[in-house]
């Protein structure tokens, strides 16, 4: 299997998030090899070079993955974009935007999908790396832990726990054995969700200004507020699943193994990346020449245009 970049620039523009800024976005192709990077057009001088993507960048977890530079440089909200990097196995892309954050389009990365679909995804003259994962690797705190397992597929598996009349038993845990379309059918329209009382809070600390009915799903004491409803009635521990999946394509490469989580975080799934990194015990990279040996997860990736 070969590497993979979008056959040419496109752009949209959105609003951030946790900024409120109104952002624009545009997307390049980039060479093989070059693997994922980002570009704050709106800086100048030496902040404005290219970053490229390496989970030690990862340096700010409140709320949302976001890059913050040795300079001090931020890249905001990276995970959904990344998200649908993974679903649709981009591995060279640059990333330019003229604010701090990813735009946050719906709250899902369907609207990411649509925008990768239009400019096309091409196979470029290098093979794919993927990293394999040989060890079992965990990250265990007080009330969540998540932990990568050796399996020759991709699985997540994750669990959220809200004591909320919303949520109940059957709608807090799921798990997706990655083939094909199931990214796309599965889990790329789940939205964003917060609880209104937390809005305040978040507002008071400079996060959640650019939220809204439009690009979250928003949950008071009882219900959800949002006039539409639910995309899925488990939508919100499938978003939980979409997010994990853009946090751990910040690894730059797929990944071979099983994934599985409770109550896990943009924090934990970073923390987990850096650890598994940190010993070249735990994983291997590969690539596969012969097609009939590549796990069937990655047999048929969506190739969009
Ligand atoms: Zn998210």
């Amino acid at each position: 299997m070969q590497q993979r970049t979008l056959g040419k620039s496109i752009s949209v523009t959105g609003v951030g998030l946790h900024s409120g800024e109104r952002v624009r976005l545009t997307l390049h192709p980039a060479e093989a090899n070059s693997g994922i990077a980002f570009r704050r057009t709106d800086l100048a001088g030496e902040m404005g070079d290219i970053i490229r993507l390496h989970p030690n960048l990862i340096n700010d977890t409140r709320l949302s993955s976001t890059v913050v530079t040795e300079n001090g440089v931020r890249v905001g909200t990276i995970e959904h974009i990344m998200s649908a990097f993974a679903a649709y196995g981009v591995d060279n892309v640059l990333v330019e935007l003229n604010a701090p954050e990813i735009p946050i389009m719906d709250g899902s990365s369907l609207p990411f999908l649509y925008l990768l679909q239009d400019a096309g995804i091409v196979d470029q003259d290098a093979p794919k790396q993927f990293l394999r994962i040989k060890k079992t690797v965990e990250v265990v705190e007080p009330d969540k832990w998540v932990r990568f397992e050796p399996y020759e597929g991709f699985r997540v598996t994750l669990t959220i726990d809200f004591n909320h009349p919303l949520f109940n038993r059957s709608n807090q845990t799921f798990a997706i054995d990655f083939a094909g379309q199931s990214y796309v059918d599965e889990i790329a329209r789940a939205r964003t969700f917060g609880f209104m009382q937390e809005v305040e809070l978040m507002r008071s600390h400079n996060l959640g200004l650019g939220g809204n009915l439009n690009n979250a799903v928003v949950i008071d004491d009882q219900d959800v507020l949002n006039p539409e409803g639910l995309r899925y009635p488990d939508e919100f521990v499938r978003h939980k699943i979409l997010d994990a999946i853009g946090d751990l394509y910040i690894a730059g490469h797929p990944i071979i193994g099983a994934f599985s989580g409770y109550k896990s975080g943009h924090a934990v799934n970073n923390a987990l990346l850096r650890k598994i990194l940190s010993d070249s015990d735990n994983y291997e990279w590969v690539s596969f020449k012969d097609q009939d040996r590549l796990p069937a997860a990655f047999h048929d990736l969506p190739l969009a245009g």
